[in-house]
Formats: structure tokens, sequence, C-alpha cells
């Protein structure tokens, strides 16, 4: 029988041998959507260290004797900080353990996974990492919107909205000159005006096709369709809540009806009408 790398890992590993630490995508939400590899390493440690996005389902896989570890946002506080995340795992490892950072989607993609692996390679610590499905994947997924067609866009940028603003604002002008691209901003929501702003400002017709998906791939999933130009409004709709993904692009026009609904606009442009500036 084959044996996965990480079975042979689980083998040839004795206490005597320093610990390691796996980076793991644990997927966008839907339980399912977690690799076979994700759930063998889930499955061995000692020690996970996870995050607000993944689905909570998924830590029932760890063994119960495992110390599982939230480091994700609380409610009225911020999230542990970076630093402090990398110390655990750098000193769990050193222990001798078997750390699962566990991160929703690709731990590579807005994850901050590089960061860790960085800070572990600095500490001599062994990393691997096990990819997941980034929520890019799985909304697209589960709205039906293919992110290249041959027909809408060759290519696909996935910009994260918090640099989208400031000092380290996106470049609008690279990012609009192909119109054969699908933009997917990660983190977007509370940002969706200054996208449409700029997007409209360097050329982009505002009757591109645009969608909001908040929650993608999980029985809360929200999806509404709008355009650039309406973006900001759209955005506003009720039940559209973090996490939340906008994709932008003609390969919009072919999501699934039954799975993404226009956005309501009319009862905000009512208002917007009895309330003249
Ligand atoms: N590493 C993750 C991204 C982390 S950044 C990945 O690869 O998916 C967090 C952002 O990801 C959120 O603000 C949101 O924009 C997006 N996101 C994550 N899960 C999502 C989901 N189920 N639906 C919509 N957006 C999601």
């Amino acid at each position: 029988m084959h044996n996965s790398a990480f079975e042979h890992e689980k083998i040839t590993t004795t206490s005597s041998r320093p610990g390691q630490v796996w980076l793991v995508g644990a997927g966008p939400g839907d339980p399912d959507l977690i690799t076979v590899k994700a759930l063998n390493v889930l499955r061995a440690a000692d020690v996970v260290i996870y995050d607000r996005l993944i689905a909570g389902d998924l830590l029932n896989y760890c063994p119960p004797q495992s110390i599982k570890l939230y480091v994700g946002k609380q409610r009225s506080r911020h999230s542990v900080p970076q630093s402090q995340i990398n110390q655990l795992l750098v000193e769990y490892a050193q222990s001798g353990k078997k750390v699962v950072r566990l991160k929703g989607g690709d731990p590579f993609i807005f994850g901050r996974g590089g960061e860790e692996m960085m800070a572990l390679r600095a500490h001599g610590v062994q990393v691997d990492i096990v990819p997941g499905i980034t929520a890019a994947s799985g909304c697209a997924a589960a709205t039906g919107i293919p992110l290249t067609h041959r027909d809408h866009a060759g290519a696909v940028s996935l910009m994260t909205a918090h640099r989208c603003d400031g000092a380290t604002d996106c470049d609008w002008a690279s990012l609009t000159a192909d119109r054969q691209r699908t933009l997917v901003f990660y983190m977007g929501l509370a940002q969706a005006q200054h996208i449409s702003t700029e997007l409209i400002l360097h050329g982009l017709p505002g009757n591109t096709p645009a969608a909001l998906i908040s929650k993608g791939s999980t029985t809360q999933q929200k999806a509404v369709s709008c355009t650039v130009e309406t973006l900001a409004k759209a955005a506003t709709q009720e039940g559209l809540t973090s996490p939340c993904l906008i994709m932008v692009g003609s390969v919009v026009q072919l999501a699934d009806p039954a799975r993404i609904t226009p956005a309501s606009l009319t009862h905000l442009e009512q208002a917007t009408a009895v309330c003249p500036e």
C-alpha cells in the first residue's frame, strides 16, 4: 500500500527528533473542502493552532488528547499578535511536538503563511506546507463563476483590499488595463466604495459585472451580483458580512442564477430619491 509522505513521517518521527510544523490550509469554510493530506496531518497532531475562518468540525479529526489553541480574533479583542503565534509554533516544535498550524483557505494566500514559514526556518524548525482551497476558488465553485474562461478572462488577480487605500494602494492602472482579467479582492467588504471609485476612475466601465460573496461554500453563503458602479450600494445589502469576497469581471455573467441573486438596490435608490442632497 502506498504510504503518504506524512504517514512515512509519522513512522520515522521519534521523541529524540525535534518536532515539526505543518502549515495547513483548511479550505474556504465547507469542511468537506479540505484535502486528504490535511486530514492525515490533523489526525496525528500533538498541537493544533487554528484561526477564525476554519470550519469548527475539522477539529474533531484531531486526537482527543491534542492541545488545541485558538489564535483568531475575539469578539471584543484583537487577534493574538503574529510574533506570539510564531513563538508558539517554534516553542512547541522545539519541545518535540507535531504542530499543525491550521488556516482558512490556503496558507500562502493572504494567510501570513510565508511569515510563519520564515520564522520557523530562522529557528531551524522543519516546516511543511499543505495547500488548501483558497476563498477565490471556493467561492467561484459555489456560485458557478469560472475564474478564467476562454471567451472572458485569460488572467486572474488575487488582491487584498487592505492595501487598496493610502500609501500602499493597488496599482489600479495596471489592474484595469487588461479587460480580459478577473479581479478578486479579499478583505474588501469595507473597501467596496474605494474599489468601485478607483476602478471606474482608471477606465473600467461602470457596467462591468461584479459579485459579492459572503461566507462562500458554507451553509450561510450569501451571494449577490451587481456592477462595478453599484458595488458600494450592493455591499450594504443585508446578510453580506465578513468573510466576504469581491469578484469583478466579465466571467461574473456566467454565474449560476440559482446560486446568486441580483443585488436589490431599489430600496436604496428610493431612499436616495426621498433624501436629495
Ligand atoms: N488564506 C485565506 C485568506 C485569508 S484572508 C484563503 O486562502 O482563502 C481573509 C479573507 O479571505 C476574508 O476577508 C475574505 O475576503 C476571504 N474569505 C475567506 N473565506 C471566505 C469565504 N468562505 N467566503 C468569502 N470570502 C472568504
